[in-house]
Formats: C-alpha cells, structure tokens, sequence
C-alpha cells in the first residue's frame, strides 16, 4: 500500500518506518528497496485485502495522477465486507488500475461490489497482448470519428479482449501509446453488445483524468458513450432480425444490406 497511518495520518513508506493499516488497523512496516515501489507491507503476514495487488509504477504513476485523499479509499458493502479501492473520485467512481489477470468472478464481484466502477488494465503485462491488440485495430473498421470509434470483428484473436468483453462495467487498455507529448491514447471497451464483434472508442489518457477531477467524467457517460452504446445495440439488434431500419442519410442498399449511418442526440454518427 502507499499510506499507513502514523499518528492518524497517512504516510507513505520510507525506510524504517512503522505505520497501521487504515483498513485492518494491524502493524506494517516500510518497504523501501531498489526493485519493487516504496510501499507498506502487512507484518509477517498477506495483506488484509484479498483484492489488492502488488503495485507497480505503473500503477503509482496513475494513481499519482489523482490527489491523495482519492487514493486508497476504504469502500465498506453493507454486510461488513470491505476493500481498498486505488481511487475514488469525488463522483464516487472507483477507478481499479489493474495490472495482473482476473478471472470472469473476479470482474462479476468487484463490479457488484463497487456501483460505479472504470477499470484501467495494464495492456503491457504480458509481451503479446499488445501485437495482438494492434493486429485487431488495423484490421478494426471506423465507424465514427470524434470520438473514434471502432469495430473489431474477431474479438477472441486478442486474448485481452476476449476476457474483458463480458465486464459489464467500463474497461480502458492501457497500452501506454504515446501520441502527443506527454498523452497517451486508451481504448474503452464498450461491454459486450454483439457475439461476434467488439467495439472500441479512443480516448486521451489526459482527458480521463480531467474529466474524474472535473467531475464531468459522468457527463460524458451519460451523453455521449451511452448514446453510441444505444445506437450500437439498435444496429445489431436490427442487423440480427433483417429488418429495415432508419437510415439518416443513405438509402438501404441490397448488396451491402445494412449500409447507411445512424446518428444520436449530440451529433454523434456511426456509419455501417
Ligand atoms: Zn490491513
């Protein structure tokens, strides 16, 4: 962990030191090597917290991001139950930076566990998942711009991808993309919507990060990725049952059957 508590405040590790644990109250002690991050570390023993993972930098650079009262935020469920999340935001989002592999009741606990869940996964664990990744995107196809959007047609060939689809909360890969100075770029995998394809929509790391300490993470949700979402499900659930469907500025077209583009409230337009 970063903080322990040291005469009730939070501290993070430096050599020698000796804190409490904010969540279990037991003794730990300051780690402070050459290989792993500064952290605390539960005395002789696992730490309090099945769910929490050994931390990365990758994992203290984005929770560095975020101030530290939003860090390692003690979530309780009602029946007593209760876990460490890495961030949570002043809108009561629980950002999750993950980095080692989940199991599918793993994802189904926490996302039951937090009502308002974003997992940041670590795209660079394992060497192949970003080859794989890039693979998919080249072959993706772009259905919108601004956002850019994408649909990857063959979901299970990224091995990344293929475990993540049926989380049903928001998912974004981190793959550490540099594309302007000091941005990097993530997808957000939009949850399952189709048995065969996937869809992925961009989005700068910069502005996820504005937009949780701006407080309009929610907005953009509600008015923006949930509408591309609707639209989305309207087009497979029509392409699904053959039926005609509300073209906006093309004509249906036999030889392609489900040409044409849909669009939403804030302007947004999917082409098919
Ligand atoms: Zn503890």
């Amino acid at each position: 962990m970063k903080f322990a508590l040291i005469n009730d405040k939070r501290t993070e590790a430096t050599k020698g030191a000796k804190g409490f644990c904010p969540s279990c109250g037991s003794e730990l002690v300051a780690k402070c090597g050459e290989v792993k991050v500064n952290h605390w570390a539960h005395k002789g023993s696992r730490t309090c917290d099945p769910w929490w993972e050994n931390e990365t930098d990758w994992h203290r650079s984005w929770k560095g991001q975020f101030s530290n009262d939003w860090q390692e935020v003690i979530q309780f469920a009602e029946n007593g139950e209760k876990h460490i999340a890495d961030v949570k935001t002043e809108n009561g989002w629980v950002l999750e930076f993950q980095h080692s592999y989940l199991n599918p009741e793993e994802h189904r606990a926490r996302n039951a566990f937090y009502p308002k869940l974003v997992w940041v996964v670590d795209g660079l664990r394992r060497k192949r998942d970003k080859p794989q990744f890039q693979k998919i995107i080249e072959e993706s196809r772009v259905l919108g711009e601004k956002p850019l959007l994408r649909r990857v047609n063959f979901p299970d060939e990224c091995r990344l991808l293929d475990e993540w689809l049926d989380c049903t909360a928001l998912v974004f890969f981190d793959f550490q993309e540099v594309k302007e100075l000091k941005d990097s770029a993530l997808w957000l995998l939009l949850p399952r919507i189709s048995n065969s394809e996937a869809y992925l929509i961009r989005f700068s790391r910069n502005k996820f990060i504005k937009l949780h300490q701006d407080e309009t993470f929610d907005k953009v949700i509600r008015e923006q990725i949930l509408p591309i979402r609707d639209l989305l499900i309207r087009y497979v659930r029509n392409s699904s049952t053959n039926m005609q469907y509300i073209s906006t500025n093309r004509p249906y077209n036999r030889s392609n059957r489900l040409s044409g583009a849909y669009s939403c409230d804030f302007g947004h337009q999917i082409l098919i």
